[in-house]
């Protein structure tokens, strides 16, 4: 049985009929399936399950005047776990999840946003297509999308949102708007990593690339020295041809002793080259167990739609960029993780195709770094946690918003250097004077300090 922390309203939610009749509330036979995500339990008064940007706005306008919280979900799988609330409206976009090629010989696409990236992955896959989104099939387009997207090809191909061409969104006013590099390009800017403050975004266009089967590595390393591990596996990544994109996992195993799993992906299917882009990643460390096997893209990543029950216990995360695995930084993470303030720490690839983009051309303007890290632990341990990454801090280089679950001011000015946030600020008070989407990192007003 699942376990439930809140309770959820015990007056029924009055709703006009056209949101009553998507509405899931308290009492429903579906409640408890919905009610959570994640990472977090919840109790909202309604999860209105949208069917088209009308209910959005319906939902919008209803919350305004009910004065209710609203918190926006695609797949439910954000770490932050602020896809769900107590006693307030979700608006629950996984119905919204059509794939569609628009054009198989360009590779452009629309996707909306409630659908999974593994079911992204699998609908591509037979038009010989793909986009690099992350590692795992069950987390939702919208949440992704409109932060990053740090995939399993990143270094190839760069970040999801380095494939977007056009997004769909509906406004804090209830309008609904088609955003591209000519139609309100500062709002489409905007929406590449900072989207969530913007508005509900429904569907995007993206140029998705030709991709067949990959070659994936699934290695077990002895981390024993943790430190001179991170060093070794860093050089060997940056120094690897873009077709390597390494995601690694570090745990303290059984008996106290640190093993770190990698996930490494060469992106192409010829075994020879495969082997020699791949040999100098995988020894970095003392191999206890390699596997290694050629794949379609899309079986790396099912979307298996399980029930989701607040089942993730680490929901305390930090972000942080690095353009380097140094000596001194692989330290500073190794004491993290041999402190035991931070159960799991994991380093995704980064750099390649990532930092072909220039800086200005997106809100998430992270173009240097090679590394993306997050150390994450259950909640009594933040304390800790916080302590050692403030001495890791310094080696730091930037934020990525969809692994941290801190919301000061630091991770906002960590996640945005000083003009793009100055940038964010003025277009928030353009597209969302009201602060109606606040729920994610939120951006402050134009009249207050950052
Ligand atoms: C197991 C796991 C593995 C992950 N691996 C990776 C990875 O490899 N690479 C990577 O880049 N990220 C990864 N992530 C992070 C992931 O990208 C974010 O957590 C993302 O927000 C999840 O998207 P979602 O739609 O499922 O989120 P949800 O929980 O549905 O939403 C999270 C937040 O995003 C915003 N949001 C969601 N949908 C919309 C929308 N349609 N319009 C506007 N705002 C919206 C809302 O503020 C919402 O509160 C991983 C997460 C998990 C849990």
């Amino acid at each position: 049985m699942h376990t439930i922390d809140s309770s959820p309203p015990t007056s029924r939610l009055p709703l006009p009929d056209s949101l009553a009749a998507v509405a899931i509330r308290p009492g429903d036979s579906d409640y408890d399936n919905v009610r959570h995500t994640y990472t977090r339990t919840g109790s909202p008064a309604a999860v209105i399950s949208v069917r088209d940007h009308e209910d959005i706005a319906a939902a919008l306008a209803h919350a305004r005047t009910a004065q209710l919280p609203l918190t926006v979900r695609s797949g439910g799988h954000g770490i932050s776990g602020r896809s769900t609330n107590d006693g307030g409206i979700v608006l629950d976009l996984s119905e919204l999840s059509a794939v569609q090629v628009l054009d198989a010989r360009s590779g452009l696409v629309r996707v909306e946003a409630g659908a999974r990236w593994g079911d992204v992955a699998a609908q591509l896959a037979p038009h010989g297509l793909a986009l690099s989104s992350g590692d795992t099939g069950d987390v939702g387009v919208g949440g992704l999308a409109t932060t990053g997207g740090i995939g399993l090809m990143s270094r190839l191909h760069g970040l999801t949102i380095d494939h977007m061409r056009a997004a769909e969104l509906v406004l804090a006013d209830g309008s609904l708007v088609r955003t591209d590099a000519a139609h309100d390009p500062d709002l489409f800017w905007a929406v590449r990593g900072a989207g969530a403050n913007f508005g509900v975004a429904t569907a995007f266009e993206f140029q998705a690339e030709p991709v067949g089967d990959v070659i994936a590595a699934v290695t077990t390393f002895d981390a024993g020295d943790t430190a001179a591990f991170l060093t070794r596996w860093g050089a060997a990544v940056e120094a690897a041809p873009r077709t390597v994109t390494s995601f690694l996992t570090l745990m303290v195993g059984p008996g106290g002793q640190p093993v770190a799993q990698a996930m490494t992906v060469h992106a192409g299917a010829d075994t020879e080259t495969a082997r020699k882009a791949l040999a100098p990643v995988l020894s970095a460390g003392p191999v206890l167990r390699n596997q290694a096997f050629v794949t379609p893209y899309h079986q790396l990543l099912p979307a298996t739609h399980a029930a989701q029950y607040a089942q993730q216990p680490l929901t305390v995360s930090r972000s942080g960029l690095l353009e380097h695995l140094t000596e001194p930084a692989a330290a500073a993470i190794a004491s993290v993780l041999v402190a035991g303030s931070a159960p799991m720490v994991q380093l995704r690839s980064v750099g390649g195709a990532v930092n072909d983009t220039p800086s200005t051309a997106t809100a998430y303007a992270h173009r240097t770094q090679n590394f993306s890290l997050m150390a994450a632990t259950v909640p009594t341990g933040r304390r800790n946690l916080d302590r050692y990454w403030e001495r890791l801090h310094p080696h730091l280089n930037g934020l990525y918003l969809s692994f941290e679950t801190g919301t000061g001011r630091q991770q906002l000015q960590d996640a945005f250097p000083r003009a793009v946030l100055d940038r964010l600020v003025l277009l928030k008070s353009r597209y969302d004077p009201h602060h109606v989407f606040d729920n994610n990192f939120a951006l402050p007003s134009a009249d207050l300090p950052r």
